[in-house]
């Protein structure tokens, strides 16, 4: 049993990062729905299908990701991209599909990310059928929180995350005040319950909290498989 204390001095429980014997949840079969097709009216369209215009990639550059039918699509190596637009508290509507074949297998099956704040990661996995830590499975907080149960669809098919975001607030020195928060719905089905997050997350390790400003791009991640996303609309808080 090990126990971190974070920046904040909270406790965060027992688990190891990465923790193999972290129990898995269980397996579910989720709904039909999959959250509104049309974003609502006061919602910012962050991608329509149509363009990039609205993502760049970490360099500031144009997005070099493929645009097709509805879809864009991770093309491997020209890195992950970021929105142009910056933001703190939302709620983030987000469709994503894992390739069909599936490929690799634990985290090299479906590999990429939404992160909030540039920092966060809500981790997607192609994890139907297909086994890896619980801290690292889709719809977790990457290294911190597994989801509450695999609400997962089959590889091709789409699947959609509803994430509401709590940014971290830090005092006028700096210091941090209230860790980030978040609740996800994966297909519909609530898979992150006001989850605290215990800093920015990573691979390996649980860095903590550092002074960000109140405001920072969404970005998705390139981890070399062409995974899909489309439909992403965002509400400010
Ligand atoms: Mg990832």
């Amino acid at each position: 049993m090990v126990f971190i204390v974070t920046a904040a001095g909270a406790f965060q429980g027992k688990w190891k990062i990465h923790d193999k014997d972290r129990s898995l949840p269980p397996v579910i079969k989720p709904g039909t729905g999959s959250g509104p097709a049309l974003p609502p009216a006061d919602a910012i369209v962050l991608f329509n299908g149509k363009n990039l215009s609205q993502w760049e990639d970490s360099k500031g550059k144009p997005a070099r990701w493929k645009v097709k039918n509805d879809y864009m699509e991770v093309v491997k190596k020209t890195g992950s991209i970021r929105t142009i637009r910056k933001f703190g508290d939302c709620q983030l509507h987000i469709e994503w599909s894992t390739p069909l074949p599936a490929l690799g297998k634990g985290q090299a099956r479906g590999n990429s990310g939404v992160f909030l704040m540039d920092l966060y990661e809500v981790q997607v996995l192609d994890c139907y059928n297909n086994q890896t830590y619980a801290d690292g499975m889709a719809g977790a907080i990457y290294g911190q929180h597994p989801p509450l149960v695999n609400a997962c669809r089959p590889p091709g098919k789409w699947q959609s995350f509803d994430i509401i975001f709590h940014r971290p607030l830090f005092d006028n020195k700096g210091s941090l005040t209230q860790p980030a928060l978040m609740s996800i719905l994966h297909n519909g089905v609530l898979i992150q319950d006001n989850a605290e997050l215990t800093g920015p997350t990573a691979w390996k390790k649980r860095p903590p909290y550092k002074f960000h400003p109140d405001k920072l791009p969404i970005s998705l991640q390139d981890h070399g498989n062409p995974v899909r996303y489309r439909n992403i609309w965002i509400r400010k808080l």
